[in-house]
């Protein structure tokens, strides 16, 4: 066997790796004795030789992303027990045995000391996304370990990893089903019916991490008219008119999401002149509206990726924000929302305060949201907490 590759810091850039901090950014490194292959588990030590953790190692400005900080074997038994903990950590919330819900988040990679892997549970299906090299060659021992610990609740498992690996990877890479037949599932959440398509829709199929976000609507939408912006499956629109709105106006740029939306309304409310599904794009809808609201949803995809076009973001917010603000009816409520991770709390805060204050109206802070506890955030890896949203009362 060859010796392991061992990767030597830089002088004091042990410290975050000290703080159980997961990643090795490419900068941070001394020196590397051997040739790592992509994906290979590597080692990392301080310039005092001091052991720091090891983890999996990737071509990119994140070298390293630590799986463990003790000395111990990384093997088969390894990815077992993580998702073992992972599941421990969804019965604790009561999610495994939740009759009103079967659709929540299995593992949340950081969270759940697994960089770079995400498993959506929906049903009885686990759809997986790699977004690392050394998860995904990896693949077959998470397969195991699910199997193992999950038994016959698993019925399917599909890998759907093509625009989520590293493009140079991806490349070679087919979504595929791991387990089971290719199928769509009907999910409850709270309650409340949804179709998912893990394979034509976005991300896994469905934006688990908005589940209790929406639940905190339908109590607000009594008699309201309700305009749900970004709306994709229609998760807020059901909500929405769960809770009593007079009317639902769901706005998508993507006709697909569209009949997806108005598929959700019919599963749970049949057929319903309360709900309209319209094709066009936010901004432009803002500027010329069909009806007046007293109950806005913001939820857009994330508008920054990385932290260089962070300003640009930061302005996209700010006028999307102001324009729901100016057209929302006195007394109304705005739900607002950003999931970019290199936007933080306190940039999302201001860019909202802003266009606030630019409206001259009386607005206050009812909620401050963020993910559901399916989304864990290790105390060590701050970035995962990457969804941010606030409830305003706009007079
Ligand atoms: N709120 C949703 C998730 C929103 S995802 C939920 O709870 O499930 C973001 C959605 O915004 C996607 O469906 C995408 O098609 C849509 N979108 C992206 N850019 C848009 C634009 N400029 N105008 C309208 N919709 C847009």
């Amino acid at each position: 066997m060859n010796q392991p590759v061992k990767i030597i810091l830089k002088s004091g850039k042990d410290q975050s790796v000290k703080r159980y901090h997961p990643w090795i950014f490419s900068g941070a490194i001394k020196k590397i004795y051997g040739q790592p292959t992509e994906g290979e588990i590597v080692h990392v030590y301080s310039n005092k030789d001091e052991f720091l953790g090891s983890g999996h190692y990737q071509d990119a400005s994140i070298t390293v992303r630590l799986l463990s900080f003790t000395e111990q074997e990384i093997g088969a038994s390894f990815y077992q027990d993580r998702i073992r903990d992972a599941t421990a950590a969804r019965t604790a919330t009561g999610l495994m045995e939740d009759p009103e819900t079967n659709v929540f988040r299995l593992v949340n990679a950081e969270g759940d000391g697994l960089p770079g892997l995400i498993i959506d549970f929906y049903r009885n299906a686990a759809i997986m996304q790699f977004h690392s090299i050394g998860m995904h060659r990896n693949r077959d021992r998470l397969v195991s370990g699910l199997r193992e610990v999950l038994g016959n609740r698993l019925t399917t498992i599909y890998d759907k990893s093509d625009s989520t690996l590293p493009s140079r990877y991806a490349s070679a890479h087919r979504n595929e089903y791991l387990l089971g037949d290719p199928g769509r599932v009907e999910v409850m959440e709270h309650g409340n019916r949804f179709k998912v398509d893990w394979e034509g829709g976005q991300k896994t199929g469905f934006y688990i991490d908005q589940r209790e976000n929406r639940k905190l609507l339908s109590d607000y939408a009594q008699g309201k008219r309700v305009l749900n912006l970004f709306g994709y499956t229609g998760g807020f629109s059901v909500y929405a008119r769960r809770g009593g709105a007079r009317l639902v106006h769901t706005v998508d740029s993507s006709v697909q999401a569209v009949e997806l939306a108005e598929h959700n309304m019919y599963l749970n409310f049949g057929q319903d002149s309360r709900h309209r599904g319209i094709v066009a794009d936010a901004f432009e809808y803002l500027a010329s509206p069909q009806e007046e609201y007293d109950l806005v949803i913001l939820d857009p995809p994330a508008f920054a990726k990385h932290q260089n076009v962070l300003h640009n973001a930061l302005q996209g917010y700010k006028k999307l924000n102001a324009k729901a603000l100016e057209m929302i009816r006195p007394g109304g409520i705005l739900f607002t929302f950003s999931c970019s991770q290199a936007v933080s709390r306190e940039n999302f805060r201001k860019s909202v305060f802003t266009a606030s204050a630019n409206t001259g109206r009386r607005i206050r802070i009812l909620h401050q949201l963020s993910q559901p506890a399916d989304h864990p955030v290790s105390i060590y890896h701050p970035e995962g907490e990457y969804l941010k949203g606030l409830v305003l009362l706009v007079d």
